[in-house]
């Protein structure tokens, strides 16, 4: 079968997969305080058809599946579903991006049922920053399902939005981290997902990230492994664990770029800024396999080159991170 490749050459091997847009914490940056409108469960895709979606994707080259939502453990029959899609033939890295607050009860489960990363978010080391921005999370909690999740043995990526006013005083704490502990700290810029008026006074760029870390701790440059995501990562001597910067906004890795995404209600999306969705799900729901294909080779061939968002330029229509999946 023919492979995912778009108008710009670039291969498409991962395939950003929604399972819900609920969550169990409303983070400032991503829902609003008082949650979205309810979806009626009809919308959302079933557990046949998400499998459905993933078995056809995987024949035309989809290597990586990465299952995030709104927060997919909060997903009843979540963890039977994931050791469904283990077991698709082909299927070389199945991954989960989680807030972590239900892993101290489900890590072992989520090991066992063959997930093999974890992307936990954590944006503070403080108890009082952590619910501030999570507006309902326990950092506790949360700490506490990443020491389990390491007890199950997952190798744990830590994904931090750094926002300035709001966590960048914890920058370096969370590079002192990484002496001890074994864990990938990524800092993500923050986006203007919502469309907020001040997005540019919360952005720390990448640069200005590692520029910080630099005056407490030397750095040395990380290779890039195979199937590497978009971070540029780097290790201080001796540490245990690893840093990296990932920057939407300041410089993008559009040309690299190798995913899809689709939404928890069967929209796929060839660019996390892309303001048009192409509807799956009545393609899913008749359960014409070769349509679905052809379609998504078509949501592939209209990627674009590279969205447009820079620190000066907010072009697109405000939307819910919760509802795309990160
Ligand atoms: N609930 C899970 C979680 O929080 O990890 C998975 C879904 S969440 C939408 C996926 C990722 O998107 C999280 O790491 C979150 O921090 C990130 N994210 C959401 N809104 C963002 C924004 N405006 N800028 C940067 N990252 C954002
Ligand atoms: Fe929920 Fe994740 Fe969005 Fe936070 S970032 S509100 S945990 S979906």
């Amino acid at each position: 079968m023919c492979p995912l490749v778009d108008s710009y050459g670039r291969k498409i091997n991962y395939l950003r997969l929604s399972v819900t847009d609920r969550c169990n914490f409303r983070c400032m940056y991503c829902l609003p305080e008082d949650g979205i409108p309810k979806v009626d469960h009809h919308d959302i895709l079933s557990y046949e058809e998400l499998l459905l979606l993933a078995c056809s994707v995987v024949p035309l080259g989809i290597e990586k599946i990465r299952v995030t939502g709104g927060e997919p453990l909060v997903r009843n029959g979540i963890v039977r579903f994931l050791s469904d899609l283990s077991k698709i033939p082909g299927l070389r890295q199945l991954v989960l991006t989680t807030n972590g607050a239900l892993l101290e009860e489900m890590a072992q489960r989520l090991r066992e049922a063959g997930v093999q990363r974890l992307n936990i978010s954590l944006d503070s080391l403080r108890p009082d920053t952590f619910a501030s921005i999570t507006r309902c999370g326990r950092l506790e909690k949360v700490l506490a399902g990443i020491r389990a999740a390491e007890e199950a043995g997952f190798p744990i990526k830590i994904n931090v939005v750094a926002m300035r006013g709001v966590n960048d005083e914890e920058i370096v704490d969370f590079a002192e981290w990484t002496l001890e502990k074994p864990y990938a700290v990524r800092f993500i810029e923050y986006m203007p997902t919502r469309g907020e008026e001040i997005w540019q006074s919360r952005v720390i760029s990448g640069e200005a990230i590692l520029a910080r870390i630099k005056e407490r701790f030397p750095l040395q440059p990380v290779v890039r492994g195979e199937m590497a995501g978009p971070s540029r990562d780097y290790k201080i001597p001796g540490a245990a664990g690893s840093i990296g910067v990932i920057t939407p906004i300041s410089g993008h890795f559009c040309e690299e770029c190798n995913r899809i995404r689709v939404t928890s209600q069967g929209m796929a999306k060839n660019c996390l800024f892309a303001d048009s969705e192409t509807d799956l799900k009545p393609l899913l729901r008749e359960g014409n396999v070769e349509k679905l294909q052809h379609f998504l080779k078509r949501v592939v061939i209209a990627k674009p080159g590279k969205h447009l968002i820079s620190y000066g330029n907010n072009n697109h229509a405000p939307f819910d991170m919760s509802r795309v999946g990160g």
